[in-house]
C-alpha cells in the first residue's frame, strides 16, 4: 500500500481523479503536450487576485493615500503590463526595457517608478522623455545627471530618494538591501540622506515628492517592516524640523516572503499591512506630523506562486551508494535560483503524487556546468525515468525574467491559464532567435 503524504503549497495547485498535477485546475501533460517542455504556465486569475488582496489592504488600512507598486522585474513582459493596466496598479521598473515593454503593452507610465542604482544618462533622457512618473533616485550623481537633463528637456521631474535605513531583514545575504554597507541608496546612520535631500531640495527639474526604502526579499517577519517605518517616519519627521520640508509619500519597498516548501508560512497580507499601518498612524500621531501617502511595491508575492514550469525527464543517471540525478531538458538557463543563492523548490512528479517508494535525487539541467541544479535531495518515484514529466512549483517570481541563453539554449515559452483557458504570451524561442543578432 503506497499512502501518500503531499501537501499542496497553494490552493492553485491540485491534483485531478487520476492523480495528474494541475494549475488552476488545468492538468499539466496537455498543456506540455501542446506547448511543448520546458515551459512556463501562469494562473492569470492568481497574479489578478494578488493584485487585488494588496490594492483592498491598502486601501482598507490607509485609505486613498496608498499607493500599490508590482515590482516588474519579478516577471516582465508585455502580458503582465496589461494585467497590471487592467488592474490599476503601479508598476516599478529598473531598465529601459522594461520601460519599453510596459509601454507596448500600453500601460501608463506616469504610474512607473524607475529603479535602479545606476542609471545612465541614456536610461535618464529616455525615461524622462517617455513621461515615467517617478524616479527613485539612488544617489547624488544620479540627482545632478536628471537635473540637467530636466532642465534641458524643459520639464521638472518628481522623485523619491532612496535611503537606507540601516535595517537587518534576517534573510539570505544576497537579497539584503537596506544595510548601511548595501550597494544601494544613501545611508540615514552616516548622514548622507539629510545631505542628498538638501540637494534635491537645491536642484532645479527637481521635485522632490518623498523617500523609498527596500529592505530584502523573502520577509516573513512584519517587524523588519514596522522597524523601518519607524526610521522613515523619524527622518521625515527631522527633515521637516531641520530643513523645514514635509515628505508627500514614503515607499516601505517589497520583500514579502513567498511559500516555495511547505516549512515556509503562509503570509497574512491584509493582517500584516493593517498592522503596518496602525503603526505608522500612531507613530506619524506622536511625531506631530501628517502621515505620508504610503506606497509598497511587491514583487514576487504578486507572481510566484501563479507560476510552474513543467520539464520532461531526460538522462537519469543512478550512482550506486551514492544518489541519483534526474536531468531535465531545462535548468539553470531557465531558473537560476539554486545555483545563484541556493534556493529552495518543491518539485514533483506531475503524473501521480510520490508515494513511500522513492529515490532521493538530484534534479538538474542540462548546462555543462556542475552547477546546474535545480534542486537537491528531491523525492522522486522510484524508478522515474526518460519522457516522464516534472514541475517545479511557484516560479513564476524572478525565472522567466532571470532566464539566459547560456549554452544558446532557447529560452521556454510563456503561457498563461485565465479561467481554464490557456493563451501564449511570450513564445517559445527557436534556434533562430538564439542566433538573431549575429552579424
Ligand atoms: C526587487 C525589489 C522589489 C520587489 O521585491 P520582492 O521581493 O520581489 O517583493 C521592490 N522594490 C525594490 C526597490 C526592489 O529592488
Amino acid at each position: 500500500m503506497t499512502t501518500v503524504q503531499e501537501k499542496m503549497l497553494s490552493d492553485n495547485l491540485s491534483r485531478d481523479s487520476s492523480g495528474e498535477l494541475c494549475l488552476g485546475g488545468v492538468g499539466l501533460s496537455r498543456m506540455a503536450e501542446k506547448y511543448g517542455t520546458p515551459l512556463y504556465l501562469y494562473d492569470e486569475d492568481r497574479i489578478r487576485s494578488r493584485c487585488r488582496e494588496y490594492k483592498s489592504a491598502m486601501l482598507d488600512s490607509f485609505g486613498v493615500r496608498s499607493r500599490v507598486l508590482y515590482a516588474s522585474k519579478a516577471a516582465s513582459f508585455k502580458r503582465i503590463y496589461e494585467i497590471m493596466a487592467e488592474e490599476g496598479m503601479g508598476i516599478d521598473v529598473v531598465s529601459m526595457g522594461e520601460i519599453y515593454t510596459a509601454k507596448k503593452a500600453g500601460f501608463p507610465l506616469s504610474e512607473a517608478y524607475f529603479h535602479s542604482n545606476n542609471k545612465t544618462d541614456a536610461d535618464i533622457e529616455y525615461a524622462i522623455g517617455e513621461g515615467v512618473g517617478y524616479f527613485v533616485v539612488d544617489n547624488s550623481e544620479e540627482l545632478y545627471a536628471i537635473s540637467d537633463i530636466a532642465t534641458r528637456l524643459g520639464k521638472r521631474q518628481k522623485i523619491l530618494l532612496r535611503l537606507t535605513p540601516g535595517i537587518d531583514p534576517h534573510t539570505y545575504a544576497q537579497v539584503n538591501t537596506g544595510m548601511v554597507d548595501s550597494k544601494f541608496g544613501s545611508a540615514i546612520e552616516t548622514g548622507q540622506a539629510k545631505e542628498i535631500t538638501a540637494l534635491a531640495l537645491s536642484l532645479d527639474g527637481i521635485e522632490l515628492m518623498g523617500f523609498h526604502c527596500h529592505i530584502g526579499s523573502m520577509v516573513f517577519d512584519e517587524g523588519v517592516y514596522i522597524d523601518s517605518a519607524r526610521v522613515m517616519l523619524d527622518f521625515v519627521a527631522e527633515m521637516s524640523r531641520e530643513l523645514g520640508y514635509l515628505a508627500s509619500e514614503i515607499d516601505l519597498g517589497g520583500g514579502f516572503g513567498v511559500r516555495y516548501i511547505e516549512e515556509h508560512p503562509t503570509l497574512d497580507i491584509g493582517g500584516v499591512i493593517a498592522r503596518i499601518s496602525e503603526f505608522m498612524t500612531e507613530y506619524a500621531d506622536e511625531l506631530g506630523i501628517p502621515l505620508p501617502i504610503v506606497a509598497m511595491e511587491p514583487g514576487r508575492s504578486i507572481v510566484a506562486d501563479a507560476g510552474v514550469t513543467v520539464y520532461t525527464v531526460g538522462t537519469v543517471k543512478r550512482i550506486p551508494g551514492y544518489k541519483s540525478y534526474v536531468s531535465v531538458d531545462g535548468g539553470m538557463t531557465d531558473n537560476p535560483r539554486y545555483a545563484l543563492y541556493g534556493s529552495p523548490y518543491t518539485i514533483l512528479p506531475v503524473a501521480s503524487p510520490v508515494g513511500e517508494d522513492f529515490e532521493l535525487c538530484s534534479v538538474v539541467g542540462r548546462c555543462c556546468e556542475s552547477g546546474d541544479i535545480l534542486q537537491e535531495g528531491v523525492r522522486m518515484p522510484r524508478g522515474i525515468r526518460r519522457g516522464e514529466l516534472i514541475a517545479c512549483l511557484v516560479t513564476g517570481a524572478y525565472n522567466y525574467s532571470m532566464a539566459s541563453n547560456y549554452n544558446r539554449i532557447p529560452r521556454p515559452p510563456v503561457v498563461m491559464l485565465s479561467g481554464g483557458v490557456d493563451s501564449l504570451a511570450v513564445r517559445r524561442e527557436m534556434p533562430d532567435d538564439v542566433s538573431a543578432l549575429d552579424v
